[in-house]
């Protein structure tokens, strides 16, 4: 069972629940408060990883529209 990471928006205490991913939009009651106020963090989007310690022009990265999205890129960018 998948576990995942939820903030409280009471008591602002972060909490980790197990449950099916069938169940993962039910209410999810604070450990720390019992309110139900609380959030799944999403965590699994790594954008910091993308970039390889290399800082890159601004100029010749903005020129390409379609290379705004992570993972793709056009051979005009590739190359660069
Ligand atoms: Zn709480």
């Amino acid at each position: 069972m998948p576990a995942y990471n939820y903030v409280c928006h009471e008591c602002e205490s972060n909490f980790e629940v197990r449950k099916p991913m069938s169940e993962i939009d039910t209410e999810t009651r604070c450990p720390a408060c019992g309110s139900v106020l609380t959030n799944r963090k999403i965590s699994n989007v790594t954008i910091f990883s993308f970039s390889d310690g290399v800082r890159r022009p601004q100029a010749s990265a903005s020129s390409c529209s379609g290379c705004s999205t992570v993972g793709s890129g056009c051979a005009a960018c590739r190359s660069g």
